[in-house]
């Protein structure tokens, strides 16, 4: 072993975790070092060729918001572009890209070798040192140790990782990458609980050999919404390349089901639990067998190659039943598969072992992001990895945690989940799980998020000028348009009876007006003379915030009352076993999750409304006796 250089910030794996948080540890000025098992697996895509969809998407816009990579990079490497939901209303449309998966890795790569301040290294982390519960430093298999004041746990899908098809089952990452096998070992001995988690991918199919008449072609959307607040339209305006839609048949399901007793799924070879969000094809025939087909995407997994992922059809079956499966499908009868679908099974740690920060709570300095912590999604990791990246270097300079709450943002909602609630399985970030989802709109991110990004030193000043100038635009607007009056008119009614719209009995201005099912913002343009030509991004948000005024309102209200629980902190010295009139499963949970505010205590199973406030007495008693 030999001693290397010493670093301020190490971050374990360039995966989609490790690069956001490299890229945050090092933009923020941190002495960084990323160092990873393969160069050439930098942010790879395993699983799925997209990035975002409902709810994803806002998180990769908060990502974008505070400063991070992943939006910028996959506006600069999409094939396809889309806005999901837009039946529906503002709180749930995503957006959601089909990747070019090798440009992506490449895009991701470059930035981050074009970082000042961050180093690069291919190795493979074998044990963290820690003395006196404080992280020191990393030994790799190489032989060096590197010493450092932070580091950060980004290592997927990749510890102890093994790939099961069938009968079959090896030690492996995923796509026949090396696992990591040494560093569960030294996690366990330093006190971490781990877990055995997994995750499966389908088959990839030659595109040569689809017959795609007997399919339904899915294009991208005409208008393109960037991912990135700074990405200009016309800049990344190309030529988008489509999916196609088509379905299993009886044929299909008949093959699965007489072969379950080989589905290691199902034979009990799969210790490790699996995603409920993203089921196998296995699962969704068992559990929903009154389903007579069930929808497939074959999804081009780049511009410059003919591989097909086919989506839906995540297995671990043996290759030859997955071979008869896939051929069994409309357009798939002469395919040929080029990669079989898998399951693989990592160790991942209770994230109840966090702090809101990301970083252990017994050991300090230490923080995990990503798959690691349970998750499962490439934006979930980049959220916590631009998390993590941000508070390893906030600790590195003595600075506060930057927390983000339920309130604030997805990012925020995702991380209370984990480190409040836990998770059983690999868990992933849905719009039903946002409380406050009307104002954590993916629209707004920026509004939300950037003013944080810049103050924690992340976010540049060309991005905060961008959003200050947007929400300069938009305020101004919803002044101007409360201002516009129309008192009662024949042309305004006129317009109105156009729009089958009711008449204006009464005076109304352009605010309320908009309000009204029938108009909105760019309809109202045609009576509204004084407009000012604004970026049609801005339109839309001037014509939510009046759509739905009301709604947005008491939603403020709500997060007034949550945020008053949130700054009722809870001092590290309470000690919640010697609090008598506390129940005793609520001693041992907040004991063991250890919350850092009423409101975080009031989210932990198992703690009731009254032990809340036996808390808060407790509480006072202390403030009483001048002991806080
Ligand atoms: C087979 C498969 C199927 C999946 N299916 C889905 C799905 O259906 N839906 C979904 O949302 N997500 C799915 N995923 C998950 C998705 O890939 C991950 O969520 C995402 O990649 C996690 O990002 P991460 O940064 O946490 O880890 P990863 O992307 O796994 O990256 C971890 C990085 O750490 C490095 N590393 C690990 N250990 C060490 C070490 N000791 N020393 C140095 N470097 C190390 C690795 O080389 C790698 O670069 C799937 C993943 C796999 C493998």
């Amino acid at each position: 072993m030999y001693t290397a250089e010493s670093y301020d910030v190490i971050v374990i794996g360039a995966g989609h975790a490790g690069c956001e948080a490299a890229l945050a540890a090092s933009r923020m000025g941190c002495k960084t070092l990323l160092i990873t098992l393969n160069l050439d697996s930098i942010a790879m895509m395993p699983c799925n060729p997209s990035i975002g969809g409902t709810a994803k998407g806002h998180l990769v816009k908060e990502i974008d918001a505070l400063g991070g990579q992943m939006g910028l990079t996959i506006d600069h490497t999409y094939i396809q572009l889309k806005l999901l939901n837009t039946a529906k209303g503002p709180a749930v449309h995503s957006s959601r890209a089909q990747a070019d998966k090798q440009k992506y890795q490449k895009y991701m790569k470059h930035v981050l070798e074009l970082q000042e301040g961050l180093t690069i290294k291919q190795d493979e982390v074998v044990s963290i040192d820690v003395d006196n519960g404080k992280i020191k430093g990393v030994s790799t298999r190489n032989g060096a140790y590197y010493g450092c004041s932070t580091a950060i746990l980004t290592t997927g899908t990749y510890l102890k990782s093994k790939v099961i098809i069938g009968e079959v089952m090896y030690s492996s990452g995923p796509n026949g990458l090396a696992s990591a096998n040494e560093l569960s070992m030294n996690l366990r001995e330093l006190g971490i609980e781990l877990r055995r988690f997994k995750t499966g991918t389908p088959s990839r199919i030659n595109k040569r050999t689809v017959d795609f008449s007997k399919m339904v072609i899915q294009p991208g959307d005409e208008k393109i919404v960037p991912f990135s607040f700074m990405s200009e339209v016309k800049e990344i305006r190309r030529e988008q390349i489509p999916c196609w839609l088509t379905y299993t048949t009886d044929e299909t399901h008949d093959i699965i089901r007489s072969n379950l007793y080989r589905s290691p799924i199902y034979n009990g070879k799969i210790e490790g639990v699996g995603p409920r969000y993203c089921p196998s094809i296995e699962d969704k025939v068992t559990r929903f067998a009154e389903k007579p087909r069930h929808q497939l995407f074959m999804e081009p997994e780049g511009e410059d190659t003919e591989e097909l992922y086919v989506q839906g059809m995540s297995s671990s079956l043996p290759e030859e039943v997955q071979i008869a499966m896939v051929r069994s499908i409309p357009g798939l009868e002469n395919c040929e598969v080029m990669r079989t679908g898998y399951a693989i099974e990592y160790d991942a740690i209770n994230p109840m072992q966090l702090k809101l920060s990301l970083e252990l709570k017994d050991i300090e300095g230490l923080f995990c992001a990503g798959q690691i912590n349970g998750t499962s999604g490439y934006e979930e990791a980049a959220a916590q990895g631009i998390v993590a990246g941000i508070n390893a270097s906030l600790k590195t300079k003595g600075r506060e945690p930057m927390i983000l709450h339920r309130s604030d943002a997805y990012i925020g909602v995702l991380i209370d989940d984990l480190v409040t609630k836990g998770t059983k399985e690999p868990y992933r970030i849905m719009t039903s799980r946002a409380e406050y989802r009307l104002i954590l709109r993916q629209d707004n991110a920026d509004i939300r998020l950037t003013k944080i990004g810049y103050e924690v030193g992340l976010a540049t000043e060309e991005r905060y000028l961008k959003y200050k100038k947007r929400k300069e635009m938009i305020e101004e607007e919803l002044k101007r348009i409360k201002k516009v009056f129309f008192p009662p008119s024949d042309e305004v009614n006129e317009f109105l009876r156009k729009y089958e719209s009711s008449e204006a009995k009464s005076g109304t201005n352009l605010f309320d007006l908009m309000k009204r099912t029938e108009m909105n913002y760019f309809i109202t343009g045609q009576i509204d003379k004084d407009r000012p030509d604004l970026p049609i991004d801005v339109c839309e948000e001037v014509e939510i915030e009046a759509k739905y005024e009301g709604y947005i309102e008491k939603q403020l209200q709500q997060v007034e009352h949550f945020k008053k629980l949130e700054k009722r902190k809870i001092p590290d010295y309470v000690d919640f076993m010697n609090i008598s009139g506390l129940r005793i499963e609520a001693k041992q949970k907040l004991s063991q999750i250890k919350p850092e505010s009423i409101g975080q205590a009031s989210r932990i199973s198992g703690v009731s409304p009254a032990d809340i406030s036996v808390l808060l007495v407790h509480m006072e008693q202390l403030r009483r006796r001048g002991e806080r």
